[in-house]
């Protein structure tokens, strides 16, 4: 299976840039997330590379190959849109068999092929029904069967779960991540749903505005954010602020150490991130550790939240739900700490 390589690739509306010129790789056989709030650009990115917007400028390459001209329809890349845009009045095996006819693929060979396909995606028994016949998680897997009715080299999807209820969506991206390894497609997917990137990605570019922020494995952007916008992005986080004194992070009495050690000059704005499950919950005193008073504990099932009021600020930190019921209570006091090592220091954003 190929990869797609992209360099310098931009689009401008008017005066609008709606994506920078970027350089990016698609690895052969991976599965890269475009990750990013709404606006920054991942559609008009992902339309680019399916060949169904030019490009203002840049190359696009497929395989070594400049394809940067070449029209959607040579292309023949899989695609799966938002809308799913099955053909309401065509059978399940009609709708999966259409490209093929099209291309002159005769009936008895269409229908082979519809079916291997219906069995890919778990619906052998679906072939004769119609699209109004199926739950959306069905029609979902139609539109992914149909995209690769003509074996493409790539598979491009754009919030292909946006219309999936939020429990059907979880299982839909572990089946597609599933069906992606098993055919060793190189694939693309657009998603502002951070989770969704981090359960099928094996690499995730983060975009904003137009731009590329970090590309990484789904550890590497969750463990080690290159900027704030990143660590807010994804996941939970607590961000704290601070001043550099003489190599040390001062937050009002408090001296926070830090393992990254970070060239900042004296009297420079910090900001600290930290996960709320690296924070620990400790019965004495040492580096690090401060009182807090619970304000808030957030039973989510498999672990609790608390939200405490600190020396350093409002922190959030979050435990197992290891016995069923939570061992802190609301109004307790406390000790916590934040271990150096789980603590990344960024330049405070400017006010
Ligand atoms: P969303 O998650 O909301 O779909 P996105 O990250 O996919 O957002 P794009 O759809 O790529 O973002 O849009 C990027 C920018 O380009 C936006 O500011 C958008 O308004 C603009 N844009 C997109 N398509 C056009 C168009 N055809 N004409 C003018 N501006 C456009």
């Amino acid at each position: 299976m190929p990869g797609v390589s992209l360099q310098q690739i931009n689009k401008q509306f008017g005066n609008d840039t709606a994506v920078s010129p970027t350089d990016l790789e698609f690895n052969d056989g991976e599965l890269t997330a475009l990750l990013g709030p709404s606006g920054c650009g991942k559609t008009t990115l992902i339309r680019m590379i399916a060949g169904l917007e030019t490009p203002s400028g840049g190359r696009i390459l497929l395989d070594g190959q400049n394809i940067t001209d070449q029209p959607a329809h040579i292309r023949r890349f899989g695609m799966v849109f938002q809308s799913f845009a099955l053909f309401p009045h065509l059978t399940v095996t009609d709708n999966v068999g259409y490209s093929l006819k099209i291309n002159g693929v005769g009936k008895e060979q269409r229908e082979q092929r519809a079916q291997e396909l219906l069995d890919l995606v778990q619906m052998p028994q679906f072939g004769k029904r119609r699209i109004g016949e199926l739950s959306g998680g069905q029609r979902q897997r139609v539109a992914i069967a149909r995209a690769l009715a003509q074996q493409p080299s790539i598979f491009l999807l754009d919030e292909p779960m946006s219309a999936l209820d939020a429990k059907l969506r979880e299982e839909m991206q572990v089946e597609l991540r599933l069906l992606q390894q098993r055919l060793g497609i190189t694939t693309i997917v657009v998603t502002h749903d951070q989770r969704e990137a981090m359960t099928m990605a094996d690499r995730i570019v983060v975009m904003k505005k137009g731009q590329v922020e970090q590309v990484g494995t789904p550890d590497e952007i969750y463990n080690n954010p290159a900027s704030l916008f990143v660590a807010s992005f994804i996941g939970k986080a607590n961000f704290i602020n601070g001043i550099i004194r003489r190599g040390t992070v001062i937050v009002g009495n408090n001296e926070l150490a830090t393992a990254d050690k970070p060239g900042f000059i004296d009297g420079s704005s910090v900001t600290l991130f930290s996960r709320p499950e690296r924070c620990r919950i400790v019965d004495n005193t040492g580096e690090n550790t401060m009182r807090g008073e619970v304000t808030y504990v957030r039973n989510v099932g498999s672990l609790f939240e608390y939200h405490l009021t600190t020396d350093i600020g409002p922190l959030i930190i979050e435990k197992p739900n290891l016995q069923g019921n939570s061992p802190i209570t609301k109004g307790q006091q406390i000790l916590v700490q934040l271990p150096a090592d789980s603590i990344k220091t960024f330049p405070a954003l400017a006010a």
